[in-house]
């Protein structure tokens, strides 16, 4: 753990393991933090809050360049760290790696435009000014599927405002936080302005993050269910709070549009990172009169899919992160055939060559998908595309929003009007025209509905870590 600019092990030395989820291996283990190592984080940050607060932009701007370059150069190094304790393809990693990246040199860019503003007042005599300071003490949780850009998008922002951290990492994944403060420490990040915290049981660090008066923030990204416990602790202090939850991503495929290109880009975004991304599409809706070629074109594709390590020269698929996710996975397809879907191809566990000491889960197609089944409703977490056929667009329009969540969305069509038709009607805060990347450090990510609150990257990624002080004189 990393607190106060030292590195320390867990009172009494507790650790826990650190396992490869492609081959069951343990690869290393970290220090099993308690409550008190997070009091004594958030004090730290506290205390450092004070003098990093009044910092000019400037320096923390060219901090936060110094530790762009570094992550840059070590780049491979970071890819295979993750690669190793999350799975992925290596050639994901590397791109992950970059994303991460980018929010370091994004905000080093935004901290210098932290602008105020003067207003006009109804007094002759009076004044007004705007301006914005830092929140203060921010706790941080993040998730183990993106264990290096989820870090990046939430310190980068908080630093660029001037507020400290204290950052506890998914459980599965600490090995990528710790890279990550290394070269946060390298770059020179004064002491106790950031502060790592690892833990095997999130519960009693949660807890003390929203009871302690200190914290002022909580930004979280995960599961609905947690952000949910998370924003509820928090509204006891009235602390500002960022979640980036759980998603149900409609991919609508409208009948004008090319049903090959449609499901080229299905395929890739369905199976990136083994479908275990929030953003990943869960109900494929393509009109009924393209449902053959789609899914002619998906299967074709997937047949040459290949799962293992990510160490492994052309593997698509990597592992899932444990049994849960295989059994969460497994019962939806069940649940959907019982329930009258076809499969497609996949639809089972791969334990073949040497895959069954991993948590490897065919890529997985599924038709004739409606309402009544579970993978309608529940985000799935793995690499299954069920699709669903519809007749017209108003009715698309009306399934695709029956959803509690509302995090990104995804267009196939050329027909401009339409594509703005169905962009207006849809209630989700990212969606894809023909595109099936629309993320980048300079544009807001976020969700409407129970996928969350707040928008992190982009000009908005600075704000939910600003407060608005109104100064008004009389002269
Ligand atoms: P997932 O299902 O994707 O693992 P979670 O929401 O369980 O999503 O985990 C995301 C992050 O939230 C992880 O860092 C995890 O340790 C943390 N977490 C899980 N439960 C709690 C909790 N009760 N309090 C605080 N953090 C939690």
């Amino acid at each position: 753990m990393y607190i106060d600019g030292q590195w320390l092990q867990a009172a009494g030395g507790a650790e826990f393991d650190v396992f490869n989820p492609a081959t069951g291996e343990k690869i290393g283990a970290v220090p099993d933090g308690s409550r008190e190592k997070a009091v004594q984080a958030i004090d730290a940050a506290d205390r450092a809050f004070k003098e990093w607060s009044v910092q000019t932009a400037y320096k923390r701007s060219a901090i936060l360049y110094e530790a762009y370059r570094i992550m840059t150069e070590r780049k491979e190094h970071l890819a295979r760290v993750m690669t190793e304790e999350q799975g992925k393809p290596l050639k994901a990693a590397r791109n992950e790696v970059q994303y991460g990246a980018d929010f370091l040199l994004w905000f080093a860019e935004e901290a210098k435009r932290v602008y105020g503003e003067t207003i006009p007042a109804p007094r002759p005599d009076q004044r007004f000014m705007v301006l914005h300071q830092p929140v203060g003490v921010v706790a941080a949780i993040t998730p183990w599927n993106y264990p290096v850009s989820m870090i990046t998008r939430k310190v980068a922002p908080a630093l660029a405002a001037g507020c400290t951290v204290v950052l506890k990492p998914a459980e599965a994944t600490p090995l990528c936080a710790i890279e990550i403060f290394k070269i946060l420490e390298e770059a020179g990040v004064p002491k106790g302005v950031v502060n790592l915290v690892t833990a095997f049981n999130p519960e009693a660090i949660g807890e003390e993050f929203v009871t302690n008066p200190k914290v002022r923030k909580i930004t979280f990204t995960g599961s609905t269910e947690v952000g949910k416990l998370l924003a509820r602790g928090a509204a006891d202090q009235i602390k500002r709070v960022s979640m980036e939850l759980g998603g149900h991503a409609p991919f609508i495929v409208l009948p004008d549009a090319d049903p090959e290109r449609a499901a080229k880009g299905a395929m890739l975004v369905k199976f990136l990172n083994t479908g275990q991304a929030c953003i990943s599409p869960n109900r494929l809706f393509v009109h009924r009169s393209m449902v053959d070629p789609f899914v002619e074109v998906m299967t074709k594709r997937i047949s040459k899919m290949k799962a293992g390590s990510g160490f492994e020269e052309g593997v698509s698929i990597g592992p899932l992160v444990d049994t849960a996710a295989i059994e969460k996975v497994d019962r939806q397809v069940r649940d959907a055939i019982d329930k009258g879907a076809e499969l497609v191809s996949g639809g089972r566990r791969l334990t073949e060559n040497g895959l069954d000491r991993g948590y490897f889960y065919a890529p997985t197609l599924i038709k004739e998908v409606t309402p009544r089944m579970t993978i309608y409703r529940e985000e799935t977490f793995g690499p299954v595309a069920p699709v669903v056929p519809y007749d017209s667009e108003e009715e698309v329009l009306t399934m695709a929003n029956d959803t509690h969540y509302g995090l990104a969305a995804y267009i196939y069509t050329q027909d401009i009007s339409r594509a703005m038709r169905v962009l207006e009607g849809l209630r989700f805060g990212i969606v894809g025209i023909n595109d099936i990347n629309p993320t980048a450090a300079a544009a807001p990510f976020g969700g409407m509905k129970e996928s969350g609150l707040g928008r992190e990257g982009g000009r908005e990624g600075i704000a939910e870590y600003l407060e608005t002080k109104l100064a008004g004189f009389s002269i």
